[in-house]
């Protein structure tokens, strides 16, 4: 019989699938591979740092057994906790803001966890908002925060997964590394160790544009998951070699058309970071280096952006051109 005993022992191993079509790449070029974190038990990458960030608490004590795991989060991180605590005899608490969507809510809740929805409408100081209600929460008896964007745990998770999967799947072959970067962690964890491995390895940030990765004060971007307005400490400064900046048109439009034509349907992240890899791709083809092997990281799957990136009328909203229905043409340079 094959079997497992539990999700958590499918968490990492995730394949690296060769990009065709979408790249538009002359027959010599380099050769561009996905990291398809969607195939995690919980949907995204997040499921890595859930665990290790679980365990590591555990261990030092700060995480008791019955105790209760509290975060402000509303998406991927938030699905990695539940399905750890789940299995392992903990709650979950998650703070999100009110303009999250209810669908959003409904996946932490079906895991079982408890989720506190707090008014954007108030100021930072105000006793209901997001920060303080997670604020105090945390501070309850048997309550633990892991705080995602601080915690060592999760570019370390990185380090000693994603990163040695993709030097061992690559025969240690990878020259470019590209991932999005939200807090930061698998830029990081990754980026560090496969130049650990050889330092000629180049890491490369993907960023939407008006983020402060890429030079921006935290102008409001659509695409979710990624950039930020501030500098969180699970960033490490020194291992982005470039970063490209992706606007949200182009993030969009090539995250359509990586569902169209490569059947990988993928969170907008996902489609601004092979975007990157696409511009980096044709610019290493221009100086004839064919040899390079390109690793992208892709975050999350579509499902969870149906009404979004996927949704005509929603893209139409923001200016998108009319949607992307069919035409990528229409929209972002693609
Ligand atoms: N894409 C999505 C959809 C995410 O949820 C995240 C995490 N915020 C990222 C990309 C970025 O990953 P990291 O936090 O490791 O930088």
């Amino acid at each position: 019989m094959q079997y497992v005993n539990s999700l958590l022992d499918l968490i990492g191993n995730t394949p690296l699938v060769r990009l065709g079509r979408t790249l538009d790449l002359p027959e010599a070029a380099p050769l561009v591979l996905a990291k398809v974190e969607y195939l995690n038990p919980g949907g995204s990458v997040k499921d890595r740092i859930a665990t290790r960030m679980i365990e590591a608490a555990e261990a030092s004590g700060a995480l008791q057994p019955g105790g209760t795991i509290v975060e402000p989060t509303s998406g991927n991180t938030g699905v990695g906790l539940a399905m750890v605590a789940q299995e392992k005899g903990y709650k979950c608490v998650f703070v999100c803001p009110d303009k999250v969507s209810e669908d959003k809510r409904n996946v932490l809740k079906a895991y079982g966890a408890e989720v506190v929805v707090c008014p954007t409408a108030v100021a930072p100081e105000h006793p209901d908002s997001y920060y303080n209600v997670s604020d105090r929460l945390s501070k309850e008896p048997g309550a633990w925060k892991p705080d995602q964007y601080s915690n060592p745990h999760n570019p370390r998770s990185h380090y000693e997964t994603t990163g040695p999967e993709i030097w061992e799947q690559t025969d240690g072959r990878i020259t470019h590394f590209v991932t999005g970067m939200g807090t930061g962690g698998t830029i990081s964890g990754v980026g560090r160790y496969l130049k650990d491995q050889n330092p000629d390895v180049q890491v490369i940030g993907a960023d939407p544009s008006g983020s402060v990765y890429s030079g921006g004060s935290g102008r409001p971007y659509l695409v979710e998951g990624v950039g930020e307005d501030f500098w969180p400490e699970t960033y490490d400064r020194s291992v982005a070699d470039r970063v490209i900046e992706v606007s949200d048109a182009d993030s969009f439009a090539f995250t359509r058309r990586l569902a169209r034509e490569e059947a990988m349907l993928v969170g907008g992240s996902s489609g601004m970071a092979a975007f990157a890899a696409r511009q980096l791709a044709h610019e290493l083809a221009a100086e004839g280096r064919t040899d390079a092997v390109i690793v992208v990281l892709l975050p999350d799957s579509g499902r969870g952006y149906l009404t979004k990136v996927f949704n005509d009328d929603w893209l139409g909203q923001y200016g998108f051109a009319n949607g992307a229905t069919a035409d990528h043409r229409t929209v972002g340079e693609v």
